[in-house]
């Protein structure tokens, strides 16, 4: 790759400019894409412009002169628009106490000749003056200069800069790096076929266009094929990868016996909904088949995720497997247990809890079990990712609410169980697409149904009073009620204090009620007894912090009033209404919120006019955009330069599908066609990641 000293007035000390920028060689130059344009086209009309906004013009020089003023020397030039309009044009230099050895507006004074034509960038003066057009300047080119070309009177690029170096250079450069790369007739890295089938720019013509646009739709093809590109490196280097690892396959199998299964289901009480059979059919197709199960399942909020990943562990259990789930909180982990103990007990099947509060005792006796294979189903915190756990025969992995899990987590687990079958369940939904370029081959099951006889929570805004009086009103009625607390400054101890507080003032608001308080700083017996008796309605209201996000499940419960509702994300809220609505009874979410911002209120906006979990996790990637969601924003991996994965949704899917059509044919890239994006892939791959081995 041909270092960017090469180019034409790129010596030694530029070249340090453009590190800066991590532009290395001529290549990373044509790929640094402007950060925003100007439409430098045409004239704008002055009189209708509105001061701060940038006017753009072609005019020839009237008169010019210098004016001497107190403190400061002033050049001013009228010039004759293409309406022969009078603009006045005017540059300042502030006297300095040494009087300037050089005269401060001589190149001024060269190029603003009478009659010459020049294009003038710069700002109307804000001034009431309706016949009297006046202009800071900003830039200005003569148009006789060959250079003014890439300059004005066209869509002009602005590129990030650093000190040292001007837009008006950057726009230099880069003409002479696209003249040499054209000269060069440097073949395209994607082949041929594929710019045609998506009817895409070819390369240096893509390149050309994205820096120097002749028009808005070409600009947009070029976008969309850079961006294309983009997609389609990342997905192919995952696709390699995941042919490499499905050479591995799995040394065990599983036989469907139905001896846990069928007691399973006739135990429930109730049906699988034809969503949840779906998925299980899935899942099952997938731990018979010879490779790896990598499966995410999707579902909102109460859509029985739980019950899919017990059916997948009871048929590890028939099989004399053991499997594993791992939670994102104690209060969660603990959940799951009461749940799978009630249903498991019947089957006897041992099952067992382990989270960091776990006494050593009790944990001793857990990895013990683990161990020499006596315990058959775990369940767990990221305690259970420990060094020192080890299992007799762990073959299913299950990760709920994984969306909850920071990337470096997922990462470990995923050394811990690269061989095993993986079921990640998540009601985060994220759009296919964006799922399938993240994980690379992620199979992904949706639960579209929620389980018959829900209804939709009624959610409103309201203040404190209103808030307290419908609580009233329903515990009255014989029902439940959970208040929420917002995380303060990301710690459970400083929150457990601030909830502590206002448990004491809502033991004031309602005397005749009984009361508990739930945060992470409790103990865990001290947690399950709390738990344990609201769900016995032993208590009427939970005074809580965000530990009850997920996975808490009280049927009677019909208000969840959501304190601060503005400093919970979006995803947060929807978790959090889902606590209600899980039994029989109509069931409301009450949105306490004080100071808004106007993200803040669209959000509360959002959460009050819809329950589909999937349209507001559309609509929170949109607020927030994907890297914030994924949690990868900081390691730039997922970093697209002209790519965006929530916009460019449709290009992302035809760089999937490209992908496969590419690799079926040409599985290690060695066809000739495919041989400069190979080179392309193998560059990044270098730079960026350890995905691929094409050797
Ligand atoms: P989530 O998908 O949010 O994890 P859960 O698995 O916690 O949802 O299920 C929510 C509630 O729905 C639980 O009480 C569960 O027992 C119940 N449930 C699950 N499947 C069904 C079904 N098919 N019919 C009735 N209730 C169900
Ligand atoms: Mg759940």
């Amino acid at each position: 790759m041909s270092s960017v000293q090469y180019l034409k007035g790129i010596g030694p000390a530029k070249a340090k400019l453009f590190e800066r920028l991590g532009i290395f060689s001529v290549a990373d130059l044509l790929h640094y894409y402007p950060r925003a344009y100007q439409d430098r086209r045409e004239h704008t009309p002055l009189a209708g412009m509105n001061p701060p906004s940038l006017t753009v013009f072609k005019g020839r020089v009237l008169r010019a002169q210098t004016i001497p003023a107190r403190s400061v020397l002033i050049f001013k030039a009228f010039l004759a628009d293409e309406q022969n309009r009078q603009i006045e044009c005017t540059w300042f230099k502030r006297k300095s106490f040494r009087p300037f050895r050089f005269d401060p507006f001589a190149q001024l004074k060269k190029d603003f000749k009478i009659h010459a034509e020049i294009w003038v960038i710069g700002r109307k003066e804000n001034r009431n003056n309706f016949f009297d057009d006046k202009i800071t300047v900003e830039e200005y080119y003569p148009v006789s200069d060959p250079a003014t070309l890439w300059q004005a009177g066209r869509i002009t690029p602005i590129y990030g800069l650093t000190e040292g170096l001007s837009n008006k250079q950057m726009r230099q450069y880069m003409h002479e790096a696209l003249s040499s790369a054209e000269a060069a007739n440097e073949t395209d890295i994607l082949p041929s076929s594929l710019t045609e089938k998506r009817r895409f720019l070819a390369g240096t013509q893509a390149l050309r266009a994205i820096h120097f646009p002749n028009s808005v739709a070409e600009l947009e093809n070029a976008r969309a094929r850079l961006a294309y590109e983009e997609f389609l490196l990342l997905a192919t280097a995952w696709g390699i990868k995941r042919t490499q690892k499905n050479i591995v396959s799995k040394d065990y199998t599983y036989q469907i016996s139905r001896r846990l299964l069928s007691p399973f289901r006739k135990n429930l009480g109730f049906d699988f909904t034809n969503s949840q059979k779906k998925v299980i059919n899935e899942i099952f197709a997938d731990l018979q088949a010879a490779r790896p199960m990598n499966r995410l399942l999707q579902g909102d909020v109460g859509s029985g995720k739980t019950l899919v990943a017990l059916s997948a562990m009871l048929l590890a259990a028939e099989n004399g497997y053991q499997s594993a789930l791992m939670a994102p909180t104690e209060i969660l982990a603990e959940q799951h247990y009461l749940t799978f103990q009630k249903i498991l007990k019947k089957l006897k099947v041992p099952v067992a809890v382990l989270t960091s509060s776990t006494k050593t005792q009790e944990r001793k006796k857990i990895l013990t079990a683990l161990t020499d294979g006596s315990l058959t189903v775990v369940v767990g915190t990221h305690a259970l990712l420990q060094d020192d756990v080890y299992f007799h025969n762990l073959k299913l992995a299950v990760i709920d609410e994984q969306h909850r899990f920071g990337v470096r987590q997922r990462g470990k687990l995923k050394e811990k169980t690269d061989r095993l079958d993986l079921l990640t369940m998540t009601a985060t939904p994220i759009p296919r697409t964006l799922a399938l370029a993240l994980y690379g081959d992620l199979a992904v099951s949706t639960l579209t149904e929620l389980p018959p006889g829900r209804r939709p929570i009624a959610t409103q805004t309201a203040d404190e009073h209103l808030a307290n009086h419908i609580i009233s009103e329903e515990v009255e009625k014989g029902r439940q009620a959970y208040i929420v607390y917002p995380l303060i400054e990301e710690s459970e101890n400083i929150s457990a204090k601030a909830v502590s507080e206002e448990f004491k003032k809502l033991q004031h608001v309602f005397p005749h009620y009984k009361l508990a308080m739930l945060h992470g700083q409790m103990s865990r017996t001290e947690k399950e007894r709390v738990m344990q008796d609201f769900a016995a309605h032993k208590t009427d209201i939970l005074v809580a912090t965000p530990v009850i996000e997920v996975g808490i499940d009280v049927p009677n419960a019909t208000v969840m009033v959501i304190q601060n509702a503005e400093r919970f994300g979006l995803a947060s809220l929807h978790q959090l209404r889902g606590r209600v609505g899980r039994g029989s009874h109509d069931s409301r979410c009450i949105l306490v919120a004080q100071h808004q911002g106007t993200v803040a209120r669209e959000r509360l906006k959002i959460i009050c006019e819809t329950g589909d979990g999937f349209k507001i996790g559309e609509r929170d990637m949109q607020l927030r955009g994907p890297g914030e969601i994924l949690g990868t924003r900081q390691s730039g991996e997922w970093e697209f330069k002209a790519g965006d994965l929530f916009k460019d949704r449709n290009i992302l899917q035809w760089a999937i599908e490209d992908r496969d059509e590419l690799l079926q044919q040409d599985p290690l890239l060695k066809k000739p066609e495919n041989a400069a994006f190979k080179e392309r892939l193998l560059e990044l791959y270098r730079k960026n990641w350890h995905l691929v081995d094409l050797s």
